[in-house]
């Protein structure tokens, strides 16, 4: 069941109740190759590959992992899926922009919703809104820190974690924000450590273009780019106030933990530092 919480206390606690359930329920997972349960994409009970995500040590990544056979997205797809048709099916008419489209996420909820528009990042030189053979395919750049969508004109935007490759993630908050209509919605999942309250900074740009690293550097993998994404950011419960600093009237983190349906945690070995539970950012204007 997904429930969205305004604050860490309530989230904490919610959490600390689930533990136990937790480390036996995933203890059990991880030590399989594929595991049985029901996929809310496919609404339908099917097998969920659990070792195809990664690994942190000889933890399998559960968050990346946990994937569908029947229609191939993640645990982290799942749940932004399932977040989206929520939305939607609450307001069926909905405008809706996901900044991907060359993805299993993208393809899955089309079938569900012939509005939906998607686009990629394909780089700075490229112009917001225009169309580009990238990938052998036709699609649609846009930045999240410069969207070509005109104010107020969306009901909806989906992004997957996007914003802790973004430095200046406050002026993609801005961004969304300006792009959605009265009640409008971001919802994102976003890797998000639970016990910070301000985010890390890992690195940061120099006025030459080059960049500050001020810990090892960390690239998340993304299927476009095999040199990995740089990540800027870990961000912790300020990112809320951030959201909220950029206009959004009301931001909240969900949790949808449901090992039935394979949103477990990504099953990082440090409870303190880096487990992440099934989350979702929701930001609402
Ligand atoms: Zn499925």
């Amino acid at each position: 069941m997904l429930t969205w919480f305004d604050s860490s206390t309530d989230f904490l606690r919610a959490i600390d109740a689930l533990d136990g359930r937790r480390r036996s329920g995933e203890a059990h997972i991880a030590a399989q190759e594929t595991v049985a349960g029901y996929c809310v994409a496919c609404a339908a009970v099917t097998n969920f590959a659990v070792r195809v995500g990664g690994f942190y040590g000889s933890n399998p990544n559960l968050r990346e992992g946990l994937t569908c056979r029947g229609c191939g997205l993640s645990n982290r797809n799942r749940l932004i899926y399932s977040a989206l048709r929520r939305r939607v099916d609450e307001l069926p008419q909905a405008d809706v922009a996901l900044l991907e489209y060359l993805t299993p996420l993208f393809a899955v909820l089309r079938r569900h919703l012939p509005q939906l528009q998607g686009s990629e990042y394909i780089s700075e030189k490229h112009v917001p809104g225009q169309v580009y053979s990238y990938h052998g395919h036709p699609v649609r750049h846009e930045s999240i820190t410069q969207l070509s969508y005109a104010d107020a004109s969306l009901d909806l935007v989906g992004h997957c974690d996007v914003l802790e490759h973004v430095y200046d993630y406050c002026a993609a908050l801005r961004e969304v924000r300006r792009v959605l209509r009265p009640a409008g919605q971001m919802i994102c999942t976003v890797p998000f450590f639970m016990t910070r309250q301000e985010e890390a900074v890992l690195a940061r740009p120099r006025d030459d273009g080059s960049i500050e690293f001020l810990g090892p550097p960390e690239y998340h993998g993304d299927g476009l780019r095999p040199e990995g994404i740089l990540t800027w950011h870990h961000f912790g419960w300020k990112l809320l106030d951030d959201a909220r600093e950029a206009g959004f009237s009301r931001a909240q983190i969900g949790l949808d933990y449901d090992l039935f349906c394979g949103f477990a945690t990504n099953n990082h070995p440090r409870a303190e530092y880096g487990l992440m539970y099934p989350l979702l950012l929701r930001a609402v204007v």
